[in-house]
């Protein structure tokens, strides 16, 4: 049998490409290596609670386009993320806002806060922010900075956060009100049912194969399709050739526990540097309410989240995007932009810290235009 397409990769992207293709009468094959679909956005059911294996995902966009694209697949709940930063035992509210500066400092007024943090700012003597550190110091003070940032970001990162770039904080909102919503995004909630049955759907009447490695015979793969779409890492299809870019991995302790409520929230992150842990997801408070069935539940399940430098063999999880792996990455977009006849996407295709939404509306401007 021969396709038009064959997609490396069962995870967002190839999912809304190979959805769309198919939609537009073209035939494909799709494969993942894995033997489950929905990349990192699988979800298992464990003692009725839908698991994220690799990692929360919480869905939010403020693209009308996307949100209207996956409530074909699925119904969203209406989860709200608002974590909590746990620093030695002091409870914060995240993302920053007036909740935080209150616990903080003792503020009251948004006037106070802001006075707060421009003192200190000033303090620090930045005018100009080049690195994490210095935007995170001008955005919400010295104080916040080392107790709910540096320490869980060098944790994340496995860099110092000077040599960091500073798009990585700009990622949370700094808001003076009381809003202890993580996203400023118009549309937010997890499916009902779990990610993995989402993408499901929207491989519906697709052929998958599943424990299906592209590199062990890509002589074999490519020769079944016209086009390829290929979502795994941009450097491994190039067999390293140019040196390897640089990958945050994962490693994640989940547990059963014998209780029905072990943190009251779906996320406490561990913003100081000795806990080894960066956060700790509490899975069924993305799926149940806190006041209906998930306190009723007998048991509930937490992931540890352990950050850790991907190496050879380690799935990669965030793209490192400093200046030294930026450069190289362009060097591996030009060599792809050789392969005419592969279409490079997704996190780890474009080597981009993508979410979600961004993902999708990526692979569908790819598929209106390449399919049109
Ligand atoms: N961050 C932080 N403290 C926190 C949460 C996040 O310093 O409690 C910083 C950290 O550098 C992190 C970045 O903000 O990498 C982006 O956080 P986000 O929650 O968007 O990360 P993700 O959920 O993608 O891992």
């Amino acid at each position: 049998m021969h396709y038009d397409y064959l997609i490396v990769g069962a995870g967002l992207y190839g999912a809304v490409f190979a959805h769309d293709a198919q939609l537009r009468k073209k035939s494909v094959l799709v494969i993942d290596k894995r033997p489950n679909i929905a990349g990192n956005v699988y979800t298992e059911k464990v003692e009725g609670i839908n698991v994220h294996k690799y990692g929360a995902h919480i869905f939010h966009t403020n693209n009308k386009e996307v949100w209207d694209y996956v409530n074909h697949f699925a119904t969203f709940n209406r989860f709200t993320n608002s974590p909590v930063a746990n620093y030695h035992g002091e409870l914060y509210s995240l993302p920053f806002n007036m909740y935080t500066f209150n616990k903080m400092w003792g503020v009251v007024t948004p006037e106070e806060a802001a006075a707060k943090i421009e003192e200190q700012k000033r303090e620090a003597g930045i005018t100009d922010p080049k690195n994490l550190e210095e935007q995170a110091i001008s955005l919400v003070g010295t104080d916040i900075y080392e107790k709910l940032i540096k320490g869980y970001t060098e944790k994340q990162w496995g860099r110092p956060c000077t040599e960091l770039p500073s798009f990585i904080i700009k990622r949370l909102p700094v808001r003076l009100t009381f809003d202890n919503n993580y996203f400023n995004a118009l549309y937010q909630g997890i499916p009902v049912g779990g990610y993995t049955k989402m993408v499901a759907n929207m491989l519906d009447g697709i052929e998958v194969q599943l424990n299906q490695d592209y590199f062990t015979d890509r002589e074999k793969w490519n020769a079944m399709a016209d086009k390829v779409v290929y979502t795994g890492p941009i450097d491994a299809y190039f067999d390293y050739k140019l040196g390897t870019l640089e990958y945050r991995s994962v490693r994640f302790e989940t547990e059963v526990l014998d209780k029905s409520n072990f943190q009251g929230n779906a996320a406490v992150n561990y913003t100081d540097r000795e806990t080894p842990w960066t956060r700790i997801i509490e899975h069924k408070w993305f799926q149940f309410g806190k006041d209906d069935k998930g306190k009723d539940l007998p048991k509930t399940v937490i992931s540890r989240e352990y950050s850790s430098e991907w190496k050879l063999g380690d799935e990669p999880y965030y793209p490192v995007n400093d200046v030294k792996n930026c450069a190289l990455y362009r060097k591996y977009h030009a060599l792809a932009e050789n392969e005419k006849n592969v279409i490079f996407g997704g996190r780890l295709g474009e080597y981009k810290y993508y979410d979600m939404d961004k993902v999708i509306a990526s692979a569908l401007d790819c598929a209106d235009r390449i399919l049109r």
